[in-house]
């Protein structure tokens, strides 16, 4: 309220707004060549003058309007991922969780119907066992590893084929090549949760698929940070994701979370890299322990699906599953008792995360369904970090002394 004293112009609260204008013409108003992509942390971007606003909501003008439906910071991340994943077009989401609901609302409306696999983040079970029923959506999930299974459950309402490949957490692989040839015919697009093997490892729309989803959360990321997610696709669709889904349902990603998996993806081959050597070494130490009964992991040779493997990924990825001798009892031992590896569910994260399937990540399975899927109610799964690796195998080997 009080400007007394100030030189004459506008106002203080004025200038408290404006100024920046004044910077920008002569502080900003020079190259900048900016080597890491600016955090465009604004709301909102100014039109020029009203023809131009409504030119930009007539869809005649591609300037930033507003950051829900599209940031620069955003953008430059949905161009790097779509050029990853060798898809048109990418839309990048507050979550995996809001990438899902983007990506069924995108392609579904009541009286639809979604096949899936049957081993799935826990989350993306809930959505399709609980919620989208109750929107009128219904879903069969189906046994992944074999593709017949998928050709069996599409119906003429059929929207989408949804799968995971690895599933989490079983790490049961589905042959997407195959799954994609049979639900083309039908007219049906496939979606992959490509996850666990980032696009270093897996590219699923070489392989046939429509279109791919990240929780970004996890090895995009990398480091625990950030929740985030992403979706790669054709352009068109994504544009209705876009202006349809996301304008409505408002799962849009912060620029600072932009920001942070691009950070995060310069690093992705060499941290993925690390993942697996590591996650090498401690499968070989588990399936050597004679206090654990099974270790999953798709690069043993002991893995059943290890043919389509070697054809389908271009690494196993950093994601251990594993029984202990004893069941779960024996496993809650494990898991009490590691001093490096962290209690905690996620994964993809520069440290070894350890947890219960049964309890935490899938507790929204039941006891029958865990059973039918093959998510053991003593399974542990492993993410295994960028720590040295003896000392993450001195840590398990402790723990284990104790089951
Ligand atoms: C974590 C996860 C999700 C959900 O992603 P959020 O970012 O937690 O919303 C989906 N799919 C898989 C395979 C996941 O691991």
């Amino acid at each position: 309220m009080n400007d007394e004293g100030r030189p004459e112009g506008p106002g203080f609260a004025t200038l408290c707004i404006h100024g920046k204008k004044h910077l920008d013409k002569h502080e900003v108003g020079r190259p900048i060549r900016a080597v890491s992509t600016p955090i465009f942390q604004s709301s909102t971007f100014a039109f020029e003058n009203a023809e131009h606003g409504a030119a930009v909501f007539r869809g005649e003008d591609p300037s930033y309007v507003y950051t829900r439906l599209g940031n620069p910071t955003q953008t430059a991340l949905e161009v790097e991922m779509a050029y990853l994943e060798q898809g048109e077009a990418a839309l990048a989401l507050a979550s995996g969780m809001a990438a899902a609901t983007t990506a069924v609302l995108t392609c579904c409306q009541a009286g639809d119907h979604i096949v899936a696999g049957d081993t799935l983040y826990g989350g993306t079970h809930q959505l399709f066992t609980q919620t989208l029923p109750r929107m009128g959506i219904t879903v069969t999930e189906v046994p992944a590893a074999d593709p017949d299974n998928f050709a069996r459950a599409i119906t003429r309402k059929t929207k989408l084929v949804y799968l995971e490949s690895p599933a989490n957490p079983t790490l049961v692989l589905t042959d997407i090549a195959a799954v994609a040839a049979i639900a083309r015919k039908r007219g049906v697009p496939v979606l992959v949760d490509n996850t666990f093997c980032t696009p270093y490892l897996q590219n699923p729309l070489a392989l046939g698929a429509d279109i791919v989803l990240h929780s970004a959360t996890k090895y995009i990321g990398g480091h625990g940070d950030t929740v985030a997610g992403i979706l790669v696709g054709k352009a068109d669709w994504m544009m209705r994701a876009r202006m349809e889904i996301l304008r409505d349902v408002g799962g849009c990603i912060s620029p600072f979370n932009a920001w942070l998996l691009l950070r995060g993806l310069k690093t992705l081959p060499v941290r993925m890299d690390r993942h697996m050597a590591n996650a090498m070494e401690v499968a070989q130490f588990l399936s050597f322990h004679p206090k654990v009964d099974q270790v999953i992991f798709p690069g043993l040779k002991t893995h059943p699906q290890y043919e389509l493997y070697r054809r389908q990924q271009r690494g196993p990825g950093g994601m251990i599953s594993f029984l202990v001798k004893g069941g779960r009892e024996a496993g809650r031992v494990v898991m009490d008792n590691v001093k490096l590896c962290t209690l905690a569910v996620s994964l993809g994260d520069v440290d070894t995360l350890i947890e219960h399937p049964a309890t935490m990540t899938h507790s929204t399975y039941s006891e029958a369904e865990l059973l039918k899927v093959g998510i053991h109610p003593a399974m542990v799964r492993l993410s295994v970090g960028l720590e040295n690796v003896e000392d993450i195998i001195a840590d398990l080997r402790q723990a284990l002394a104790l089951a």
